[in-house]
């Protein structure tokens, strides 16, 4: 039998439909909680991100703006940019949408947001909180592989997770969750990279497996034990002459082969996209809690 499917796009309707009596508390105290995105230049992928993340922001009644700035657009224009966001008190969240250009420094960027505002949680303050576990906001996308996993009932408690991906975006910060002596966390976990020596050796083990890789289809149904459960991060653009527009979007992981030896599967899209989304909006309006305190 195959495996279950992980429904991110059902779990991520429970976590917004939770967020709904915050709202009406905060619109109580006159709050509407604002979300502006930064983007630069004209990446497809990009805009189409903060597109769905505007429109996500629509759907819940939050008020949101997007800057766009010029691909050529300087450093200081980009910071001047973010000072008067992080001034603005209408605004909550702040997200500089990446990737950057190469005349701007990401780090520049990341550290310009006001750590209060930083809904995308990549601020040093706010990624060292998370290490030592006291989270302000919590790392969207890793966040949402925590909540399709708690969701799904699948707590990682006790379990050997292997995470694929290292990146400062989803493989560190989910490590940095899971292992947290904590309820829905606990688990004991592995971080593989390109440098890995033998990474079958390593998936092979994993009672919950975990691809952010950005690498299509890369994980096969060889590389996986019988039960395991798998969340798949990744989000590749192929080409596919019956798709609409010739390209297909499809994870890190093999799907169908790998289902067919697993417990439980999320697929991509409709798997940790919408969830990612949704943790967001669960920052913004976290963030516009944490502005009526001191
Ligand atoms: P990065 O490119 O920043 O990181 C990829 C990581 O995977 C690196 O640590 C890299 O290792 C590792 N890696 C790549 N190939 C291999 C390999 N063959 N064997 C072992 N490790 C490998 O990507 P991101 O973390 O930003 O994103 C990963 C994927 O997740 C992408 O497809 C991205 O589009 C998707 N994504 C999806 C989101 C969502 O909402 N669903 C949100 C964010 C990302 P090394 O460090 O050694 O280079």
């Amino acid at each position: 039998m195959p495996g279950e499917l992980i429904d991110g796009k059902k779990i991520a309707d429970e976590v917004r439909a939770e967020l709904k009596p915050r709202l009406v508390a905060l619109a109580k105290d006159g709050i509407v909680p604002g979300l502006a995105a930064i983007i630069v230049g004209e990446d497809p992928g990009s805009k189409l991100y903060v597109k769905m993340k505007g429109k996500a922001s629509e759907e819940m009644g939050l008020a949101h703006w997007t800057v766009d700035l010029p691909e050529n657009v300087s450093e200081r224009r980009l910071l001047d940019e973010v000072s008067r966001l992080n001034a603005d008190p209408k605004v909550h969240g702040i997200l500089v949408q990446q990737p950057l250009p190469p005349q701007i420094r990401l780090d520049a960027a990341v550290s310009a947001v006001e750590p209060r505002k930083d809904v995308d949680c990549f601020h040093p303050t706010n990624v060292g909180l998370v290490l030592i576990g006291r989270p302000r906001f919590a790392p969207a996308t890793p966040a949402g592989v925590v909540e399709l996993l708690l969701r799904s009932g699948n707590d990682p408690g006790g379990k050997d997770v292997v995470i694929v991906g290292r990146s400062n975006i989803v493989g560190k910060p989910l490590a940095a969750l899971l292992m947290q002596k904590a309820k829905g966390a606990n688990a004991t976990v592995t971080i593989a990279h390109s440098g890995t020596r033998d990474l079958p050796s390593h998936t092979r083990r994993a009672d919950i497996l975990v691809a952010a890789m950005g690498s299509p289809r890369f994980v096969k149904a060889d590389m996986v034990r019988n039960g395991v459960i798998v969340i798949d991060v990744g989000i590749n653009r192929i080409p596919d002459a019956t798709a609409k527009g010739g390209f297909r979007t499809v994870g890190d992981v093999d799907f169908e082969a790998v289902r067919s030896k697993a417990k439980a599967i999320s697929p991509v899209p409709g798997g940790v996209g919408p969830m990612t989304i949704a943790m967001l909006l669960a920052n913004t309006v976290r963030a516009a809690e944490l502005s009526g305190e001191s």
